[in-house]
């Protein structure tokens, strides 16, 4: 059975969110969304012009540049949307205060409310829908505060799709404010053993690729705590100097780069911190 993914990519105020639609003869499943109005409306006009329905919806993870989306995406119809448990509930904790820190600032292009995922789905249990099989694999707390990613697989074998949200960015900064940096790496062992095997790996964030995706995103983290620590200075804290060089080597590249992201991920990360050991051994 023939399964097309079509990808979306949305603006750069719109982070570059990808969000994915799965076409079978019978019809369409969607993975994650948009962050902003315009680009779920370019994402469910893509959805429409393959004229077949649209037969559910996952969402990866608990961030909003992944679930803003489904209360345009649903366009007032009843959609199932599936998320792990951890992940839905979460989604429910955030999603009014995300709103009110972010509508002043982005208006008319944050939805006003929030489709919350209505239909469970448990770690390691799959749905199959018009001749798809999804399976949901639980991650916890990592990139965002509840992580989670799928495997898709169809009737007619091969390797499974692994649709891994933002366990792995590629070719750009990833986030890191919600502080589970170390969680994080113990996801990307899990992920690393689960999708052996898979044929590809869908990220939020940049192109498809293998299982290298995860192994550079291993180093991108570990420069990256590597630089805090630095930066910490043996504190368990960061002082307001620290902070203001986290902000400078966070700062997204903005553009895709043709670097894969551990690579030129690890280049600033250590050029910051090199800078600090300059500036340290020139005191
Ligand atoms: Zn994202």
């Amino acid at each position: 059975m023939s399964l097309t993914v079509h990808t979306h990519t949305a603006g750069e105020t719109g982070l570059l969110v990808n969000s994915y639609l799965l076409e079978s003869p019978d019809g369409v499943l969607a993975v994650d969304t948009s962050l902003l109005v315009s680009d779920t409306r370019a994402f469910k006009a893509r959805l429409d012009a393959l004229g077949k329905p649209l037969l559910g919806a996952f969402i990866t993870h608990a961030h909003p540049d992944h679930f803003n989306g489904a209360v345009e995406l649903a366009g007032g119809d009843d959609v199932e949307v599936y998320a792990t448990p951890s992940v839905a509930q979460t989604i429910r904790e955030i999603a009014d205060d995300k709103l009110a820190q972010w509508s002043p600032m982005f208006g008319d292009e944050w939805p006003a409310t929030t489709y919350y995922p209505n239909s469970a789905i448990a770690d390691g249990e799959a749905v199959t829908l018009g001749g798809v099989t999804v399976r949901a694999h639980e991650l916890g707390p990592g990139e965002s505060h509840a992580d989670a990613h799928f495997t898709v697989t169809t009737s007619d074998g091969g390797g499974p799709l692994g649709f891994i949200g933002d366990v792995a960015f590629d070719g750009t900064h990833a986030y890191t404010a919600d502080g589970h940096t170390g969680a994080w790496l113990a996801n990307l062992e899990r992920l690393t053993a689960q999708l052996q095997g898979a044929a590809l790996l869908y990220p939020g964030h940049g192109q498809p690729g293998q299982v290298e995706l995860l192994a550079a995103q291993r180093t991108y983290l570990l420069a990256y705590r590597e630089a805090v620590r630095d930066l910490a200075d043996g504190g368990s804290t960061l002082n307001d100097d620290a902070l203001a060089e986290v902000v400078l080597i966070e700062r997204p590249v903005g553009r895709r780069r043709p670097a894969r992201a551990g690579r030129s991920g690890r280049h600033r990360l250590r050029t910051a911190a090199d800078r600090r050991r300059r500036i340290r051994s020139r005191g």
